[in-house]
């Protein structure tokens, strides 16, 4: 399994999200006993604070283990230097993608600050991993809008539009060719409907891991386990868990 949405630990006590301090060992053991062998690691302390640093301190993490771990960093895309320092991340660093959290970090996905970010995004055949699911901010009509400005890009809507934008997600999934779904934190009824209605090769699945203060992990545990409840199909599993993700990071190279 291919864990597609986790986060860095908290390493600066940056705010009220959660988060935990644990190690890349104590990562890759709770990764093993779950059962997921390749995990996603989004940035945490650069939602709050998006400096080279907290790039810096990603990068370091996920290299412990760069079979098992992929990092998407963060920038601010009002920053001045936020294009070169995405073309940095994925050069130097050699992190996979870059996460936007445009309710959290306070911006609109309409800003066109994030047409030279995606550029160099694009160029460096990354992934755009945004947030969504917490109007006005982070909605999928707002990141579709994106997505569509840059469609050699590939874009995933981190939370399956959560509990209030759920039906918007999965209808712009459905018609925008670049746009994919990350199923995380979105409700079991929600995710039943994304599985019946959704092209199979766009769904992704993600515990959100890394949030928890607790080195178990015991919520993201706990998601895994609702995968059986929401009559997802043998296909439909190795799609969402192993083909999917592994397609989109194969490309984004
Ligand atoms: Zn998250």
């Amino acid at each position: 399994m291919i864990d597609f949405h986790t986060h860095a630990p908290a390493w600066n006590d940056a705010g009220w999200l959660g988060g935990a301090r644990f190690g890349a060992e104590e990562f890759i053991a709770f990764m093993d006993s779950t059962g997921i062998e390749q995990a996603l690691v989004l940035s945490h302390d650069g939602l709050f604070n998006a400096t080279p640093k907290a790039n810096d301190d990603l990068a370091a993490f996920v290299a412990h283990h760069p079979d098992r771990l992929a990092g998407f960093g963060t920038v601010h895309p009002r920053d001045a230097g936020a294009a070169a320092e995405v073309d940095r991340m994925l050069g130097t660093l050699k992190l996979r993608g870059l996460k936007l959290h445009p309710w959290l970090q306070g911006f609109s996905m309409h800003e066109r600050a994030l047409d030279p970010v995606c550029d160099v995004l694009a160029q460096r055949g990354g992934i755009l991993l945004s947030h969504d699911g917490t109007p006005p901010y982070s909605t999928a009509g707002q990141i579709a809008a994106l997505a569509r400005r840059h469609p050699s890009l590939p874009v995933v809507l981190g939370h399956g539009g959560l509990h209030d934008t759920w039906r918007e997600s999965l209808a712009l999934t459905v018609e925008t060719p670049n746009l994919y779904l990350c199923i995380c934190g979105t409700p079991p009824y929600a995710a039943r409907e994304i599985l019946a209605k959704a092209p199979s090769h766009k769904v992704l699945f993600g515990t959100d891991a890394g949030l928890s203060d607790r080195t178990s992990q015991d919520y993201a545990v706990a998601r895994v386990a609702e995968i059986d409840g929401w009559g997802i199909t043998d296909r439909q599993r190795q799609a969402m868990l192993v083909d999917n993700p592994r397609a989109l990071l194969g490309a984004a190279r």
